[in-house]
């Protein structure tokens, strides 16, 4: 990068925050997504504020320079490789957290993880109750650009859901304030609402092309005390997808729920199974795994009971294997890092939701796909929301071999394909969704013309609607 640029930028953040040194910018050129080839970008920058990110995003503008902005780097899709090089920015530094008892909510910088957070509100007997698997590593912020979900999101839905507002600097370099934030005489974040139309979820599963979020305001909760922990069996698919249903038609307060097959489990278990202490079990041909949280006991108590009726009365019956809900959720905050990368495997991830009574259409493709293909995976999701599942089936190779990888990254396109004709939708959008699905142009083309409009020089995250891999 011309060394003038370096030295215009290096004047905002001052030199300690400026790197063009080739260790550092590969450091930078790979993100947690094995399945995807890195890039190298031709400069790192940390910047300090909101103010410093919108006079670096200027002077990208002002010579047309490719923007990533990067969080944590644990997204799985390759999203944050800088795949056009450019200017990586890196927004770990902002670290404020301010909360508002009283509004219930907190407002946190860019660069706090959901372990900060979580490790934060703990203290005042609160938190944000959705955690991503990868909560120790990945930011609020980060999380909200790619519109994720985990733990607790059975109850609480997607991320999107604890949203109230957004500091954003915009690819031009303006900094704009959304939700009740967006007037500076409120008291704080208490609304997400306002000033007419939901500019807020424009931000939302963006992928970072449309802005760069500074701060990001959310829903703070009383934390739970009383959780019921228990295992569920049942014969057919379809017994198991009710049970889900019902739960919720009921009101049970279903902090997570999952739904396994039976050979899916086994899988689990060689990873997992002896650390949570899961006595050994000839799993049934599925399983729901339901975690059950309340702040009284008195309706954790009732729901639970409740919960035991449903599946009885479904033919189903109770296993009474706690210990595994258990420990999906006291490690919460990273169970799915370590069952991810127990073998040192490389893996592709294909994010898509669907609704649980379906669940067993986009269990049928993923076989079907892994079958014909000649790939070693497992299938992977758990309910989130109100009538959602959320898939991510993954698909393992290795990557010394390069006929093995092609083999993944074709089955990812034919995937995507399948499961759309089943009617499932992207979750997390990703390039594969803009290439492969032509049901979704007229989508993508107005996306695209907001796009165009936002960032007249296409300088950020230019690749996210490049449709490539
Ligand atoms: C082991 C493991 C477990 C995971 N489990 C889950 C899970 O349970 N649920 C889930 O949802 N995800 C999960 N993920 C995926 C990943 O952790 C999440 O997508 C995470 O939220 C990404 O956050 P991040 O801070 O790392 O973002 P990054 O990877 O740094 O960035 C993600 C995207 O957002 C953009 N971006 C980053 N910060 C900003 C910003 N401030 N403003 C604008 N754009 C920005 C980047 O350019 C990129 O496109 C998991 C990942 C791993 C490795």
């Amino acid at each position: 990068m011309d060394k003038k640029i370096v030295k215009e930028i290096a004047a905002i953040v001052g030199e300690e925050y400026v790197s063009t040194r080739q260790d550092v910018l590969l450091t930078y050129s790979q993100s947690a997504s094995t399945g995807f080839d890195g890039a190298m970008p031709d400069l790192v920058v940390k910047p300090g504020s909101t103010e410093e990110v919108a006079a670096i995003v200027k002077i990208a503008n002002r010579y047309k320079i490719p923007v990533t902005p990067r969080s944590g780097g644990t997204s799985l899709q390759g999203e944050v490789i800088p795949k056009y090089g450019g200017i990586v920015i890196e927004l770990l530094r902002l670290k404020e957290i301010t909360l508002f008892e009283d509004l219930r909510s907190v407002r946190v910088g860019a660069g706090v993880t959901f372990g900060q957070l979580d490790k934060f509100l703990n203290q005042h007997g609160l938190w944000v109750p959705v955690y991503p698997e990868s909560s120790l590593a990945c930011t609020v912020a980060g999380n909200v650009v790619v519109n994720g979900a985990g733990p607790g999101s059975s109850k609480y839905g997607s991320i999107a859901e604890m949203v109230l507002g957004l500091t954003v600097v915009l690819p031009t370099g303006e900094i704009i304030k959304t939700g009740a934030e967006g007037n500076p005489n409120a008291p704080g974040p208490y609304l997400r609402y306002s000033f007419g139309p939901d500019i807020t979820g424009l931000f939302i599963g963006s992928l970072g092309m449309f802005g760069i979020i500074t701060t990001i305001s959310v829903k703070t909760y009383k934390r739970m005390q009383f959780f019921d922990y228990n295992t569920y069996g049942f014969e057919t698919a379809e017994q198991a997808e009710r049970f889900i249903h019902e739960l919720k038609q009921n009101d049970v307060n279903t902090l997570f729920i999952s739904l396994y097959e039976g050979q899916i489990l086994d899988f689990f278990m060689e990873m997992l199974g002896e650390e949570y202490g899961i006595p050994k079990y000839d799993w049934p041909p599925y399983t729901v795994s339901l975690i059950i949280g309340h702040v009284r006991k008195d309706v954790m108590q009732s729901d639970a009971a409740m919960a035991r009726e449903i599946c009885e009365n479904l033919d189903g019956f109770v296993i009474n294997i706690p210990e595994f809900p258990r420990g999906e959720w006291e490690d919460r905050l990273r169970t799915f890092a370590r069952a991810s990368y127990a073998h040192g495997w490389h893996w592709r991830i294909l994010y898509h939701h669907h609704t649980p009574m379906h669940w067993h259409y986009v269990i049928e493709k993923i076989w079907e796909g892994l079958d014909k293909f000649g790939i070693l995976g497992q299938t992977a999701g758990f309910a989130t929301g109100h009538a959602s599942f959320n898939f991510y089936p993954h698909l393992y190779f290795d990557p010394a071999d390069k006929e093995d990888e092609e083999k993944v990254r074709a089955m990812h396109t034919w995937l995507a394909e399948q499961v759309f004709k089943v009617g499932a939708v992207p979750f997390k959008i990703a390039p594969y969704w803009f290439k492969d699905v032509p049901e979704m142009t007229d989508y993508l083309n107005l996306v695209k013309r907001m796009k165009k409009e936002m960032d007249p020089n296409n300088i950020l995250n230019p690749h996210i609607l490049g449709g490539e891999e």
